[in-house]
This record gives structure tokens, sequence and C-alpha cells, in this order.
């Protein structure tokens, strides 16, 4: 059987020279051998710049909306967290599903990139599974339209938590006095440079215009301060609430290392207790528990 990284090069080929679609999007080797960024192909003689290795870690579904309103049809190849963030961007009416073919990869788990650029490429072998990936409880694409084939090992992924330590991070905030979980969290995002990054790369915020780039709004400024960074912080959470794939981009590009999955695995798990266990993007159907009403719900509103 083929590789994974040969049939990624001769189905883009295929469908490029065929014009099923106009683009590809995939993974390429960066100038790093730490590094597997995204790549964008439109000619079939390009296709061997694909690449499929331990370091494919970015979530390629949010670089759709970049082609948004072109009338391109649109290949990309789907780990599990891509896939769940195309049913994300499905659900949100943010792309039409004839305008993409997906073609699923089991993932066997990303290495931390970082970790990788400390330890040296002798030491290849050691670098660990990426943070993200730890927890993932999806490693298979949820959404294809064609899946490619592995040789049945791709789905064991070292180094995963037999506990199920998904929420063993917020477990310990929780634990805090709330002066201690203020003191933390305030440690954490006073260094935040607002720089959107963790907002550019999530495939849940995906709003037309951001209010944190409306200055104008008189909801936020543009300075680094600790209560407009709070602000921030808290405001965007909130917008994913019931939203957040889980895909852990947000807190991979942070530059400061800010721990954001711990506030959206706070918002996650306390989500799951009141409204029962929900895991976003896993299919089109069922809506975020944000995302509906009732009219016979016996809070207040209703009354
Ligand atoms: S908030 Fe972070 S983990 Fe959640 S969907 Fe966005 S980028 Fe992914
Ligand atoms: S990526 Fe990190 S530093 Fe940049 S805005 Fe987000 S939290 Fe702040």
């Amino acid at each position: 059987m083929s590789s994974i990284q040969e049939q990624m090069r001769a189905r883009a080929r295929e469908l490029l020279s065929k014009n099923e679609v106009q683009m590809v999007i995939g993974w390429e080797k960066g100038t790093f051998w730490y590094l597997s960024p995204p790549v964008f192909i439109t000619d079939p003689e390009d296709c061997d710049r694909l690449v499929w290795d331990e370091f494919c870690t970015n979530n390629l579904a949010k670089y759709l909306l970049d082609y948004k309103h072109t009338e391109d049809k649109i290949a990309l190849f789907v780990k599990g967290c891509d896939a769940r963030g195309i049913n994300r961007l499905l659900q949100d009416n943010q792309i039409q599903r004839e305008r993409v073919y997906l073609l699923g990869i089991n993932c066997p788990g990303i290495k931390d990139g970082r970790q990788a650029a400390a330890l040296g490429e002798g030491r290849r072998a050691e670098v660990p599974l990426a943070e993200k990936c730890r927890y993932c409880t999806h490693p298979e694409p949820v959404i294809y339209d064609e899946l490619l084939q592995d040789d049945g090992s791709a789905v064991v992924r070292e180094g995963v938590p037999a506990d199920g330590g998904r929420f063993a991070a917020v477990e310990k905030l929780e634990a805090l006095t709330p002066d201690e979980r203020y003191a933390f969290w305030t440690s954490q995002y006073d260094r935040c440079l607002r720089c959107y990054a963790c907002r550019n790369v999530c495939p849940a915020c995906n709003c037309r215009e951001c209010i944190f780039d409306r200055s104008q709004s008189g909801w936020c400024g543009k300075q680094m301060s600790r209560s407009e960074n709070q602000f921030f912080a808290i405001t965007r959470a909130l917008h994913v609430a019931g939203r957040c794939i889980e895909c852990g981009e947000c807190e991979r590009v942070c530059p400061e290392g800010i721990p954001i999955m711990s506030l959206n695995k706070k918002i996650i798990k306390d989500l799951n207790e009141l409204f029962g266990e929900y895991e976003a993007g896993l299919d089109l159907e069922t809506r975020p528990p944000l995302g509906q009403y009732n009219l016979q719900d016996p809070d207040e509103f209703s009354k």
C-alpha cells in the first residue's frame, strides 16, 4: 500500500488535472525540519510539495474562509480536528458543503514543534506529542468524501493519558480559591500582546467583522492594559462557548504561552455539567447548547 503522503500527492494531482477542484490545501515542508505549514496548490505540477509527517499540525479548515467569496471548489486534507473545524464552518453557514472536497486522514497525533526545536533534529524520535493531541477525543475525521488508507496502525497515539485527563488542568484551577484563580489568570493575560493570533487561527472565530477590529465600537480599545486584555480573553472565550472544537490551535500559536485551552475547557466542562455532554463539530445536526432554545424552558426568560 502506498504511504499517506504518496496518496495525498496522487489524489491532489488527479483532482486538479481533471479540474474537479481548483485548489488543494495541505501541508508542505517549511523553513525548519519541525515545521510543516499549510500550502495552497493550484497547479498539478506542484503536488509533490505536499507532505504528511509528524508536524502537520495546522488545522486547515479556517483557511477556507479566505476563499469564501470565490467560485472555486477546494479540496483539503482533514485530520480529526480539521474535520471538526469543517463541521463548525458548515454549521455556521460559512462554507457550502458542495464547494469542498474532503480527503480524510486518520491522525496518529502530531508532535510538539516547539519542543522539537529545543531538542534538535538529532533527537527527532524523542519529540513528544503536542499538548493539543494528548487529550484529543477524535483523531479520526468525522466528515470526509474519501479516506486515505493507512496501514492500520495510524490511530495509535503514544503518550495519551489513559485516565481521560481531558479536564485535569481545569480541575487543578477549580481547586484554587477565587482570589488565587484571579491572580493566576491575571498573571497570564497581563502578558497578552493582543496580537489576535489565537482568534485568527480559530475555526469557531469566523465573524465577518470582529469586535476587536472595531476600536470605534466603544467596547474595547487598542491599548494593552489589564482590563482590556481581560475583556478580550473573556469575550473570546464566551464567543466560542459550546462551539469550540478543542483543536488547541489558539494555545499552540500564542506567542506568550498563555494556557488558553484551560479557559476553553473550563467552559466546556461547565456546559457539559449544565446541559449534558456535548462535543462541538462532531456532526451537523446537533445544535450547540447555547445555539438553541426551547419555549418550554423552565428558566425565567420564558415566563
Ligand atoms: S477556541 Fe482554540 S481550541 Fe477552540 S476551536 Fe478555536 S482555536 Fe480551536
Ligand atoms: S495569541 Fe496569545 S498573545 Fe496573541 S492575542 Fe491571543 S492570547 Fe493574546
